[in-house]
């Protein structure tokens, strides 16, 4: 066999391990290239992954859509529960991380607190959240102190 065919291949392979790496089909972009060109399916995945990244923010921007909190993939805004992860998330307004301003983040950090549950507290808190400017009667360190568990006062106070 040609060296030409064995690099060809080989680039085959590493698209194909590219392509997967992005949630795509490794057998699909591997046949892809061995049939058309391994650049070309460079080109292709590049291209579609971009492009999925702009229809993903634009689909939670419209509210259609929400991002799993656990897992990160996009699901249905009305979701209570993750079809990828199988992760309860209907939380405060059946909304995991879609916040319709800061008052609502800051409420649904609250309930969070009030609930204990530290996994949703430290994704709202991931959410560049301004700790500090908390418009609601209680501050969210005080808050923390009367409802919250020792892990999320500290992660509040990290964050004041
Ligand atoms: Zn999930």
């Amino acid at each position: 066999m040609s060296p030409f065919f064995i690099f060809w291949g080989i680039f085959s392979l590493l698209v194909g391990l590219f392509a997967s790496q992005r949630g795509k089909s490794f057998f699909g972009y591997f046949i892809l290239s061995l049939l058309l060109s391994p650049l070309i399916s460079l080109l292709i995945v590049m291209l579609t992954d971009s492009n999925d990244q702009k229809s993903e923010a634009k689909r939670i921007q419209s509210g259609s859509e929400k991002k799993c909190l656990y897992c990160a993939e996009l699901v249905k805004a009305e979701a209570i529960k993750c079809k990828h992860c199988g992760s309860d998330i209907g939380g405060l307004n059946g909304n995991a991380l879609a916040f319709k301003d800061d008052l609502d983040a800051h409420k649904a950090l609250q309930d969070a607190i009030y609930k204990k549950d530290e996994m949703r507290v430290e994704a709202i808190l991931e959410t560049k959240l301004s700790v500090a400017d908390c418009p609601l009667a209680f501050n969210h360190k005080d808050y923390a102190e009367l409802h919250g568990t020792p892990r999320i006062i500290d992660m509040i106070e990290a964050k004041s």
